[in-house]
């Protein structure tokens, strides 16, 4: 399959996944890992309420049925059956009649975006709300209102998903999205398609890293999957979060607590080769999971890559954040980068130069103009040249990419040709993961 195929079956799952009324907790999570398990053979973990995660407890299970508010005259103003935005999500079963004064207490709404259901949550604190566009709350008419609730806030389970692919070694890259938003399409949906494709294509090569990918509720799955596997983290070599990849925003990556290190350097590389406008952003104790991957505990060479930052897009969090807002241009564009911070990661290594008192002979090797076309001739030399120079154990390839300013994919292709004349060899040494 090409990028543009991937792209419209990424776009065929978020819209698959769309309708399901998902939450940190709860139904719309099982049915949403059951429906990646078509494309990946992720394992369903389930994790009590109760259990003690670090600092925080897994909360109850949140599930919902159906959800209404009438009016005086028996017809429903608000409607959870035409979108699972008009619920705050985590609401209490309530069944109650009011007067709009009281039931105002309960409404949100956007009034600089009045057409806009704005999608809100009460996880920690036990209430009850509806969301509506501005435009249906002003049509509200004084008079008593009937609120039905048919939800259940019980005992049960954290649902997450996982998936681990083994490789050469056990060292190990993680991605990570999140699973718990309801129909909100770039802002949990895009990521998860991203990440499934990923996961997919990622099963089907050669690998030299093993890979975990995690289907995890925000914030309470990340602390709940650190607190459970802390043992397994310091296997963890590089990983992203992937969130919010289809917006037609610019890319932006917001770089690990640490800043400087391996993954930091390749997304840096891959963004600046895209030929697109780009934003890298030092790393800050808000956003995504990011926040507990860096935890100072664990402090984990972890970053997040996508596009608009969240909360800097006006349709963040609410209904505009639908089918039409994913761009098939941009999931593409997306899963380009992800591709090629893939295949730097599996390829960036250090080599030796077998032939390091002055430069070997290249034309009685076949190697001149060896790479291709003649059009990138002189870069292709200079590829040659700069990985002979600079493959002394120290200087992995990406770095040898970045001195040169060479695209990887040009320095990988002069190391292999150089590998194949027995100009180079395997350096034992892992330079790239002790960085
Ligand atoms: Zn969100």
């Amino acid at each position: 399959m090409n990028t543009q195929q991937i792209s419209l079956k990424m776009y065929d799952l978020i819209e698959e996944l769309y309708p399901i009324c998902r939450s940190i907790t709860g139904e719309g999570v099982r049915q949403s890992l059951h429906i990646l398990q078509k494309h990946i053979p992720l394992e369903i973990h389930e994790v009590p309420t109760g259990t003690k995660v670090f600092d925080w407890e897994v909360p109850k299970e949140w599930n919902i049925q159906d959800a209404y508010v009438k009016n005086q005259y028996g017809q429903k103003v608000i409607d959870f059956q035409k979108s699972n935005l008009h619920i705050v999500n985590y609401s209490i079963p309530t069944h109650r009649t009011m007067s709009l004064a009281d039931l105002s207490n309960h409404l949100f709404t956007l009034p600089e975006h009045p057409h806009w259901i704005p999608y809100r949550t009460s996880y920690y604190h036990e209430t009850w709300g509806f969301c509506l566009s501005y435009n249906d709350f002003i049509t509200l008419e004084d008079g008593e209102y009937e609120v039905y609730i048919d939800s259940s806030l019980q005992d049960g389970y954290l649902t997450y998903g996982e998936y681990y692919l083994s490789g050469e070694t056990d060292e190990e890259i993680i991605f990570s999205c999140h699973i718990c938003h309801p129909s909100l399409c770039n802002d949990n949906l895009s990521g998860i398609a991203l990440s499934t494709f990923l996961a997919k294509h990622i099963t089907s090569s050669p690998r030299r890293y093993s890979y975990r990918f995690l289907f995890i509720p925000g914030t309470i799955g990340s602390i709940t999957w650190l607190s459970l596997n802390e043992i397994k983290t310091h296997k963890i070599r590089h990983g992203l979060v992937i969130s919010g990849v289809g917006d037609s925003g610019s890319m932006t990556y917001k770089q690990s607590r640490q800043g400087n290190t391996e993954i930091d350097q390749i997304v840096a590389h891959v963004l600046q080769n895209l030929d697109k406008h780009y934003t890298i952003e030092a790393f800050s104790p808000y956003g995504y999971d990011e926040r507990q991957y860096c935890s100072p505990g664990f402090n984990l060479p972890i970053g997040r890559l996508g596009r608009t930052p969240f909360g800097c897009y006006p349709e963040y969090h609410t209904s505009a954040d639908n089918l039409e807002f994913v761009k098939l241009s941009s999931l593409e564009e997306s899963w380009i980068a992800y591709l090629d911070v893939f295949e730097i990661l599996e390829n960036n290594k250090a080599y030796l130069n077998t032939n390091s008192k002055c430069e070997p002979q290249l034309g009685k090797r076949g190697l001149y103009g060896s790479l291709g076309g003649l059009q990138d001739k002189k870069a292709q030399e200079m590829a040659l040249l700069w990985v002979l120079n600079f493959s002394d154990g120290d200087h992995t390839l990406l770095d040898i990419a970045t001195r040169s300013k060479l695209k990887f994919k040009l320095i990988l292709k002069a190391a292999i040709s150089l590998l194949e004349t027995g100009l180079l060899r395997e350096c034992n040494r892992n330079v790239a993961s002790s960085k």
